[in-house]
């Protein structure tokens, strides 16, 4: 018997209200299906932009990898330094990266081997479900809360391995579909392609508790430089006063 899919959530109507502001997510509009990721967060009542060159890297407070051709989106990253920047911005910027998204963020790819952005500390076989018409559907639990995901896999890369700091969500077969390492979130599935928004939501949240983190240490930042700039106009004031006690005495 099938297992029905849980109702979606929907909208993230306490999004704005829990993070203080509106979202700014990007999303990499090379090749593949950028379009059906940006539907996804408009349902999942996120904000998003395309992102097609390096200046397009700015103001974003999340990132998404679309699936695709790997192979196509590399040669256009290959361009300008556009690896090199967007290798900068995840280093600390949430991303979410499906399928060819989930390639382009391994740390190591094989079948063949090819360059990645090597964030995510997995390996990734690529095409290793087979081709096309070997595409599926599966609908498993997972560790989302909510009932039973439907995962869409097209062409799919295998997760062979996975770091000590990689987070395993959900799985097929054994293998890894959906894994998270602190601020990356990958799927070798497409979630973009259901109307279930539960993994959107899930990396929403993730960008929303980042984004709190971020304002609370650049606070205490603030505060911690104001206060050395205290402690060293004091420390100057009682130096000049030093220097001038010195010019008193020596003028007698
Ligand atoms: N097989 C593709 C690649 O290697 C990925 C397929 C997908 O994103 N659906 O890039």
């Amino acid at each position: 018997m099938t297992p029905t899919i849980a109702a979606n959530a929907g909208p993230s109507a306490s999004l704005e209200v829990k993070c203080g502001k509106k979202l700014t997510i990007g999303i990499l509009a090379l090749q593949g299906d950028f379009e059906a990721h940006a539907r996804a967060f408009a349902n999942a009542g996120a904000y998003s932009v395309p992102v097609r060159k390096p200046t397009d890297l700015t103001g974003l407070d999340g990132f998404v990898m679309p699936g695709g051709e790997s192979t196509t989106m590399l040669k256009f990253l290959e361009r300008d330094c556009f690896i090199e920047m967007l290798k900068e911005l995840l280093s600390t910027t949430p991303c979410f990266a499906t399928c060819a998204g989930c390639i382009l963020l391994a740390r190591e790819v094989l079948s063949p081997t090819q360059p990645s952005l090597g964030l995510l500390d997995v390996t990734v076989e690529r095409n290793a479900y087979g081709r096309q018409i070997d595409s599926a559907v599966i609908i498993e639990e997972t560790e989302l809360s909510g009932g039973p995901l439907e995962m869409v896999f097209i062409r799919a890369p295998r997760i062979t391995r996975t770091g000590a700091g990689v987070e395993v969500l959900a799985r097929r077969d054994g293998s890894p579909t959906l894994v998270r390492q602190g601020h990356l979130l990958a799927a070798t599935f497409h979630p973009e392609m259901t109307a279930d928004v539960r993994v959107q939501n899930l990396f929403l949240d993730l960008v929303c508790a980042h984004k709190l983190i971020r304002e609370r240490s650049l606070l205490e930042g603030t505060k911690h430089a104001s206060e050395k700039k205290r402690v060293h106009e004091k420390q100057r004031a009682s130096h000049t006063l030093a220097q001038s006690t010195r010019k008193l005495l020596s003028v007698r």
